[in-house]
């Protein structure tokens, strides 16, 4: 039976590609509400269609969500299937068409991370239609603001992580057929330096109290946090200052900081903390705040007993697998954090995600789908037995 649902996901590719067409042209920006409530309905719809109990769920400041589930799940620790619905590309974007070129398909979100969305649909699908998929417990949640952090999302993800016992995210899986095994953490902060202004050309003898100076000295205190590849300081936005006749009064730094171990996120914000509360420039202060941030998504026994399975079924498919460690965060980091075994990148392979490049290996569509419902079957190994 399982043979047969395999070659039917095989055959199914045009299906797939138009259920992927369908979606990459919803336009679903972070902000699109309007876009990314159209996305809810139509995944809820798909969602239903393969015979779970759908919902979508609705939100006022951001877009909706879906939560979708077998009838086992619920009661008795199962599998999550998590995915995100939003991409980068603002409505306004001339980044707007699907298209089919060769072996590609190119698209925003094409590979972040609608193509992870078409094939955890159709690996369910198979599933159901071989009969197995009521017998698994499975919840299903679509989040609607992953690439602005999740804000609204993450405590449901981490309520969901209490009711299951292991999680695949679909984002995208990288070019050498990775799966994801772990990603870095990250910290988003904004610095503030208060000086004190005046003009430009009455200067006292006492010197004078710049922000922006003081500014610079900490921009090269942060750089020097630097120490790749476990930690990765970024002063990525500098703004201050009225004119070049005025002494400037404020200054403000984004900072993006990327780490692999989680006890470095104290160690960082001590240290930030320290720069903060020394001043160079006689008369100015700082302060700073954390407007984001993702715990890390170490690598783990628990992970990489996961990845043996995922392994286990790429070899049955004669697909290649790699393991890959990404510096960028996904949801996988919140789930890792709650303590549930996680593998990321399930999605279909492809290159150039958050760019007017990005695309998909048009034959990695069904290869990912059949390896992720082939995984979720070894996930529970009891079931197999009896079912296939
Ligand atoms: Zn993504």
């Amino acid at each position: 039976m399982l043979q047969k649902t395999i070659m039917d996901i095989y055959a199914g590719h045009k299906e797939m590609l138009a259920l992927l067409r369908e979606l990459v042209l919803i336009q679903s920006g972070s902000y699109n509400k309007k876009g990314l409530d159209r996305m809810a309905r139509t995944m809820a719809g798909v969602l239903e269609e393969t015979g779970l109990e759908t919902r979508v769920i609705s939100f006022e400041h951001c877009g909706d969500m879906v939560l979708a589930r077998t009838s086992r799940a619920g009661h008795e620790p199962g599998l999550l299937l998590v995915g995100h619905m939003d991409t980068v590309f603002p409505a306004d974007t001339s980044f707007d068409f699907y298209r089919e070129d060769g072996d590609r398909v190119l698209g925003p979100g094409v590979l972040d991370m609608k193509g992870g969305l078409v094939v955890g649909v159709f690996a369910l699908k198979a599933l159901a239609r071989a009969g197995i998929l009521d017998d698994l417990p499975v919840t299903v949640f679509c989040n609607s603001e992953e690439e602005i952090g999740s804000l609204y999302s993450r405590k449901i993800i981490e309520s969901l992580c209490r009711e299951n016992r292991l999680a695949f995210v679909l984002e995208g899986g990288g070019l050498n057929s990775e799966v994801v095994v772990g990603r870095k953490g990250k910290i988003g902060l904004e610095l503030d330096v208060q000086g004190r202004g005046g003009h430009a050309g009455n200067l006292s003898a006492e010197g004078k109290s710049s922000a922006i100076l003081e500014a610079a000295h900490k921009i090269i205190q942060l750089e020097a946090l630097n120490h790749p590849p476990d930690i990765l300081v970024n002063v990525g936005l500098v703004r201050g200052g009225m004119g070049a006749n005025c002494i400037p009064e404020t200054a403000l730094l984004e900072v993006d900081i990327r780490y692999k171990d989680p006890a470095d996120e104290t160690r960082i914000t001590d240290r930030v903390r320290d720069i903060c509360g020394y001043m160079t420039v006689p008369g100015t202060n700082a302060g700073f705040r954390q407007v984001s941030g993702r715990p890390p998504m170490p690598a783990s026994l628990e992970t990489e007993r996961l990845y043996s399975l995922v392994e286990e079924a790429a070899q049955e498919l004669e697909l290649p697998l790699a393991r890959e460690t990404r510096g960028g965060v996904s949801d996988a980091n919140f789930i890792a954090a709650a303590g549930l075994p996680v593998l990321d990148g399930l999605g279909p392979l492809g290159d150039c995600d958050h760019s007017e490049q990005e695309y998909i290996l048009k034959e990695s569509l069904p290869q990912r789908c059949a390896l992720l419902a082939l995984s979720m079957l070894k996930a529970f190994p009891g079931l197999k037995s009896q079912s296939v």
